[in-house]
């Protein structure tokens, strides 16, 4: 069976992992953390057919460096995550991008931008538009999404999951 591998990238904390869990286990589990599981496998279909997606998430600090590296060379599709309420994790977003393509040396790289935690209204940093204009920057898909309140989180995996199929 086709497998394909998809890596969350973004700064400490801004939902990688309950978005994983979210898209995984159809829940927000506040106790679980698979930040140091090597990665997590669901079975997709798309287009009709049975895929298995396998996912995994590396931070965005320097210590994490050579292992983004590894996976970049390894992964198909890449979710760049940052959190709304952090303009921090947001600048960090087109570092990302450019480590990606810089290490996929490839036209095109399936990823996606996601400004997660938007449940949290009050505590917002980064607007809606900045997300949308940086994304339209980097020429990829953009979504607003909140693990938490379950917003968003199957349509950018799958989203991601389409790209890596249509290449
Ligand atoms: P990671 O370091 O990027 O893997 O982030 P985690 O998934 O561990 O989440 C960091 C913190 O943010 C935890 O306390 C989560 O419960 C919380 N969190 C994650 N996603 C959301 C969300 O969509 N909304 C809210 N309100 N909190 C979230
Ligand atoms: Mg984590």
């Amino acid at each position: 069976q086709t497998e394909h591998e998809i890596v969350v990238l973004g700064d400490g904390a801004v939902g990688k992992s309950a978005m994983i869990v979210c898209f995984v286990f159809g829940s927000f589990v506040n106790e679980y953390d698979p930040t140091h599981e090597d990665s997590y496998r669901k079975q997709c279909l798309i287009e009709n057919e049975s895929v298995i997606v396998r996912l995994s998430e590396k931070g965005a600090g320097g210590e994490y460096e050579h292992l983004r590296r590894h996976d970049i060379q390894r992964a198909e599709g890449f979710i760049l995550v940052y959190s709304t309420t952090s303009n921090r994790s947001f600048e960090i977003i087109s570092h990302l991008h450019q480590e990606i393509l810089q290490g996929k040396n490839q036209n095109t790289v399936p990823m996606v931008i996601v400004g997660n935690k938007c449940d949290l209204e009050s505590e917002r940093e980064v607007s809606i538009n900045e997300g949308q204009d940086l994304a339209r920057a980097l020429g990829c898909r953009f979504f607003e999404a909140s693990a938490k309140a379950g917003i968003n989180v199957d349509e950018v995996f799958n989203t991601t999951l389409r790209e890596i199929w249509q290449l």
